[in-house]
């Protein structure tokens, strides 16, 4: 059988570490076939990836703070330069001040509810203007989100409103970007210890709960977020766009 993503050029932002849910992302890209590109910030996380990369052929390596247009506008130059165009793009990138994780969203500042906006909702709007003229044979962008955007998660807080934001400017891209062959989804993976997740206070009780309660009663694996991720870039999920796919064990079905 043919690989998923033979012949497909995919772009992955947010590897951090080997944790990273774009970190399993990659891997699967990678082993169903696809020419891959992936983004860095900083030099210490460059050092990573390439480390972590080293026995495998990626495309390219290249910078990008996702709120930094600049960045954005040579990532796409980049991205042209490869002589092809691109099919993929998975957003697996988000911020929030620690403090904002911790104390009573009454008291998130301005300035810390910007912050997480800016870094884990626009970044998905920015990510498209600059990627989608890439896509000149339609594509797939997939970002990450969490059932804490329409349900109340204890200290997930500021980061709640705005994976809440990051799902409607989703259902926006979408809807723009459809006559364009171009399908935007988000994967709301259940929660996973990660370096992201590990800011969120008392973050290992939500694994326990899940694990207790989850209609599969355990808590999800990383390799499944990355299998939908791979069914949505691939010709597989053509049908699917606007969409948010649970990868969560069934959670966010339970009211109690
Ligand atoms: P992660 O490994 O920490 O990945 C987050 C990535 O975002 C890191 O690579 C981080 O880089 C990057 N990032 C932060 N600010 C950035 C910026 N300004 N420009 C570019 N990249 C930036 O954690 P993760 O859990 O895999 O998170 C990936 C996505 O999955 C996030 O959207 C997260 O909200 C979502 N998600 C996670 C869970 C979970 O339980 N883990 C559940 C549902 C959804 P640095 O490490 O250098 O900051």
């Amino acid at each position: 059988m043919a690989k998923l993503l033979e012949g497909k050029l995919a772009l992955v932002l947010g590897v951090a570490n080997k944790w990273s849910l774009a970190y399993s992302i990659a891997q699967a890209f990678l082993r169903e076939g696809a020419t891959l590109a992936l983004t860095y910030l900083g030099e210490r996380q460059r050092a990573a990836i390439e480390e972590l990369f080293k026995d495998q052929n990626l495309a390219a390596l290249l910078p990008c703070d996702v709120t930094k247009d600049e960045d954005l506008a040579a990532l796409a130059e980049s991205l042209r330069g490869l002589g092809r165009p691109l099919d993929a793009v998975v957003h697996s990138v988000a911020f929030a001040n620690r403090e904002d994780l911790a104390q009573p969203f009454v008291e998130t500042s301005r300035e810390g509810f910007l912050l997480a906006q800016n870094v884990s909702a626009y970044s998905l709007v920015a990510v498209a203007r600059a990627t989608a003229p890439l896509m000149t044979q339609g594509g797939s962008l997939s970002t990450l989100t969490y059932l804490g955007s329409t349900r109340v998660v204890t200290n997930y807080n500021v980061m709640g409103v705005a994976k809440a934001s990051l799902e409607a400017a989703m259902r926006y891209l979408a809807s723009e970007l459809g006559p364009r062959k171009i399908r935007v989804n988000a994967i709301s993976a259940g929660p996973v210890k990660t370096a992201s997740a590990r800011a969120v206070k008392d973050f290992s009780s939500i694994l326990d709960v899940v694990a207790t309660r989850a209609p599969l009663r355990r808590n999800t694996d990383p390799a499944e977020v990355a299998d939908t991720a791979l069914f949505l870039a691939s010709d597989l999920g053509r049908g699917v766009t606007g969409n948010i796919l649970f990868v969560d064990a069934g959670m966010q079905i339970l009211a109690f």
